[in-house]
């Protein structure tokens, strides 16, 4: 199977963070003609979901962690992308890669840590993991436990005493059973995104943006051949040829590419959004140089699943659900049934509409761990769900697609692929390339099925028939502040 050449035409489809990632990193390797299409007018909608763009990435913010129990690969990665995120924050205040719209004063990564809390009174096993992993790897006191008198100095000598107990749990007498990753924090998604556009355009990348001449409508085929990909054709109707050409589009991947079928799933996660207002006290509390990302609950099943960020520079506080991942599954054009995002084009549903059970949720940690909130009658602002792109497995898909030339897929995010744009496109052209395809990151991430005797990590396809399909669950319609009596 042939590698292009660093003159060939290569088309990647999807300006979201697997999109970009690969973009920038094809330009930096020397590939001079790399056309990413996409279906968003993000020149306009800026990634910013307040503006118009719906995407896992057009977000306000995201977690940042190199805490990955176990998983070494995801730990290394991530320490990876975190030398990245610094290094953009330089090359922004430098004002060498400046944004239309923004200014080289701005931050796109706070690494003001990751809080990860549970319930329960010992840690879990997946953040004792963390610990040994990364006292394994030479980073000892990254991990640090709430409560333990030499963490609590550490935190304190990196700046990060607030982050130990942000919700202020011991001052009320409430039980804090926490662990910072010291070494995370926050990204700025949209801000994010905005940067790796104008760093790839300024080293050559060419875009197509728009619902016609950037949407992605058919793979062309070699005449005679269904395996040989020659490009693709875009809604317009026009044909772009390429040498190679990568799909990322996302929660949409799976409906575009069939034979992701049991691999990858698209799921709803859920967002609340409050509005602090800049008069609150809390304005200032929930900055985020006094405040850190957290975890809540994680491995604890419906009941829990939550994170958060500090508020952004609008005051807007974010609360994000994942204790259930719903499905939307609808029948496709070959009759088989896929789950299909719903997004702010779909007919289908108020955008607003969450699961009763992700509202209750949060609901509940506000008045255990924020009822500063409900003092102050800050209400919700808005809902709105987001939409995840799940392997079974919980591993990226990077990956030539069987039995085809010319195609590759990056996708598979799982809920966690953010925090590595700014070296996953590296490991993704190295996929390409070729190159090293033994690591045990590129393995995992290579084209995979369920075997008989596996557990899946995420159960996929169980159609509409399934109790996380989202016509079988109690749904809250248009949330906004004071309207939405408390459930
Ligand atoms: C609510 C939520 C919270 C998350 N939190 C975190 C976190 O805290 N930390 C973290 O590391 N990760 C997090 N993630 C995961 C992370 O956001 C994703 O893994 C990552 O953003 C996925 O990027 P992507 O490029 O695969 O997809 P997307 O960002 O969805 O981009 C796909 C792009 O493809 C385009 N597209 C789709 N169809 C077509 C078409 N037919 N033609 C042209 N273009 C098309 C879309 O317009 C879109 O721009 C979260 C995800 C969600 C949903």
């Amino acid at each position: 199977m042939a590698t292009p050449t660093k003159n060939d035409a290569i088309i990647i489809v999807g300006a979201g963070a697997f999109g970009l990632s690969t973009a920038l990193a094809l330009a930096e390797r020397g590939y001079v003609n790399v056309t990413v299409f996409d279906k968003q007018l993000y020149d306009e909608t800026q990634y910013s979901y307040f503006k118009g763009s719906d995407a896992a990435s057009a977000d306000i913010n995201k977690i940042v962690r190199a805490a990955y129990g176990g998983q070494t690969i995801y730990q290394e990665l991530s320490f990876e992308g975190i030398e990245g995120w610094k290094a953009w924050n330089d090359e922004l205040a430098s004002g060498r890669v400046v944004p239309p719209g923004m200014s080289s004063a701005e931050t796109i990564f706070y690494p003001h840590g990751n809080l990860v809390m549970t319930d329960t009174e010992e840690l879990l096993p997946f953040e004792r993991d963390t610990i040994a992993n990364m006292e394994r790897s030479g980073n000892k006191d990254t991990q640090l436990i709430a409560g333990d008198a030499r963490h609590e100095e550490i935190a304190r000598q990196k700046g990060l005493a607030f982050a130990m107990d942000p919700f202020r749990r011991r001052a009320r007498g409430q039980r804090h059973t926490a662990l910072l990753d010291s070494t995370g924090g926050t990204v700025l998604a949209d801000k994010a995104c905005r940067f790796a556009l104008c760093k790839a355009r300024s080293l050559g990348v060419k875009f197509v943006f728009g619902p016609a001449a950037g949407a992605f409508l058919s793979l062309n085929r070699t005449p005679g051949s269904i395996n040989r990909i020659l490009g693709i054709t875009t809604q317009d109707g026009k044909v772009h040829t390429a040498a190679f050409t990568i799909i990322a589009c996302g929660c949409w991947t799976p409906t575009l590419l069939p034979q992701l079928d049991g691999l990858c799933e698209a799921t709803a996660g859920s967002v609340v959004i409050f509005k602090i207002p800049k008069s609150s006290p809390l304005y200032d509390r929930l900055d985020p140089e006094n405040f850190p990302s957290w975890q809540w609950n994680m491995r604890r099943g419906a009941e829990g699943g939550l994170y958060g960020f500090p508020r952004d520079s609008n005051g807007l506080l974010k609360i994000g659900y994942r204790g259930t991942k719903y499905t939307n599954p609808k029948v496709q054009s070959d009759g088989k049934e896929r789950s299909v995002p719903i997004t702010r084009w779909s007919k289908s549903e108020p955008l607003t509409t969450i699961p009763v059970q992700a509202m209750k949720t949060i609901d509940r940690f506000v008045d255990s761990h924020l009822p500063e909130l409900r003092a102050e009658g800050i209400n919700v602002e808005t809902t709105r769900a987001c939409w995840y792109t799940d392997s079974y497995d919980n591993h990226l898909v990077i990956d030539r697609v069987p039995d085809t030339e010319g195609l590759m897929v990056a996708t598979g995010g799982s809920g966690h692929a953010f925090k590595y744009m700014p070296c996953i496109g590296k490991w993704i052209v190295d996929v390409m390339e070729r190159v090293d395809l033994n690591r045990p990151a590129i393995k995992a991430w290579q084209w995979r099925s369920l075997k008989a005797n596996e557990q899946p990590f995420n159960v996929l396809m169980e159609g509409s028939k399934g109790n996380r399909a989202l016509g079988n669950v109690s749904l809250v319609h248009g949330i906004k502040g004071q309207e939405r009596a408390r459930l």
